[in-house]
């Protein structure tokens, strides 16, 4: 797939000083595209972009996507959302507005402009599934009124939007909903289980497993996640998705905690805590339709991955 198609053009990334859209926004200039970054810094920081500001291509707003934008640009990422449970439930309201109000503003910019838009939609739409692995046709099994809805409920709202302004206005979209991915530029506290295991192993804290650790997930590094939603960007306009991203090479909690040991040679020990409400016990994408529309699959394996990201935490921790 020519990723060329970028050269020269303007991108909109909001969402841009986070832990995805940071990379994100790396990686489009280093296809040659102008890029744009709106941000509120709500979870992501300036640091994140402080390498890409020299960059005469590079340019970054502060701005709260739940209020209208009037840009001009080429094509849209959107990406601004708290991302970590204990983040995204820290100011609930704000989450599913961000989701919703946010998805209604930049789908009126690219109904505007009569250009893509890309959704980063999440496997919580699948909520904890009773299907497994999760194809793209599963409808999800999603409490509504849990805590975890603000950010469930408000993405899948988002993707209703999106097919709507498909369906009522034509536009093109992408919606792509993206499972577990971690890597450098994960906040320390952001509470996620691989930067949380990575800090509490190279501070020698204990590693708090949740639950007993049975639970799974499946973790995708950041730069194929990049490939991928870059890729996608780029498919025919009858490619809407949804479309599963990540890697579906599925852990417990517990071999995760047992790796991080091993790669940072800790002396740390497991200690057990509750399972927080609506933890989905089981999470693997089917990504056959990933690999034929975007003829892409995930190459870090979750060890290398976590010897970047472990590099990456001993940096900012030193
Ligand atoms: P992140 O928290 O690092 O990044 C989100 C960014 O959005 C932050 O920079 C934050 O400041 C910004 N933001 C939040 N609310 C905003 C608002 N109202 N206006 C403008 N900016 C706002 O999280 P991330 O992991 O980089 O996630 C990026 C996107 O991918 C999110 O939409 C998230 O839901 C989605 N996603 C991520 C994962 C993952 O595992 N990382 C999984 C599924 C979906
Ligand atoms: N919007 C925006 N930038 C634009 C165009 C629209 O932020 O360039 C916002 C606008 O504030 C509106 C939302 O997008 O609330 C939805 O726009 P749309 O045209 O779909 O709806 P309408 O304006 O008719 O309510
Ligand atoms: N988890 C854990 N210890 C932690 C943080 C998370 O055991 O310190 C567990 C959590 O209960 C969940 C899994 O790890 O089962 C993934 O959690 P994360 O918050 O990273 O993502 P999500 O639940 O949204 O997939």
């Amino acid at each position: 797939m020519p990723l060329d198609q970028y050269r020269n053009s303007r991108i909109l990334v909001t969402g841009g000083a986070g832990f995805v859209g940071s990379h994100l926004c790396e990686r489009l200039l280093t296809e040659g595209a102008e890029v744009i970054s709106v941000d509120n810094y709500y979870t992501g920081t300036r640091r994140n972009i402080a390498s890409l500001l020299n960059n005469p291509l590079f340019e970054a707003i502060r701005h709260d996507v739940t209020f209208p934008l009037y840009l001009e640009v080429d094509a849209i990422f959107n990406l601004a959302c708290p991302a970590s449970p204990i983040h995204y439930q820290r100011d609930p309201v704000q989450t599913t507005k961000t989701s919703v109000h946010g998805a209604i503003n930049m789908l009126g910019l690219a109904k505007r402009l009569k250009i893509r838009i890309f959704q980063a939609s999440t496997s919580e739409v699948y909520g904890d599934p009773v299907v497994h692995p999760q194809k793209e046709d599963y409808w999800g099994n999603v409490n509504p009124i849990g805590i975890r809805s603000c950010y469930d409920e408000g993405k899948r709202c988002a993707e209703t939007l999106f097919f709507d302004y498909w369906r009522q206005h034509g536009l093109p979209i992408k919606v792509g909903r993206i499972f577990n991915t971690y890597g450098p530029r994960m906040q320390p506290n952001d509470g996620r289980v691989v930067s949380s295991f990575i800090v509490q192993a190279l501070k020698g804290d204990p590693i708090t497993i949740f639950g007993d650790g049975g639970q799974t997930r499946s973790f995708c590094y950041v730069d194929d996640l990049v490939e991928a939603i870059t890729r996608l960007m780029l498919t025919p306009d009858e490619c809407t998705g949804p479309i599963n991203l990540g890697n579906s090479s599925e852990f417990t909690i517990l071999e995760l905690a047992e790796k991080v040991i091993k790669f940072t040679n800790s002396a740390s020990k497991l200690i057990f805590e509750p399972l927080p409400l609506d933890d989905p016990r089981q999470r693997q994408p089917d990504l056959e339709k990933a690999k034929a529309v975007l003829d892409w699959q995930p190459k870090v394996p979750l060890d290398d991955g976590l010897k970047e990201t472990i590099k990456y935490f001993k940096r900012v921790l030193d």
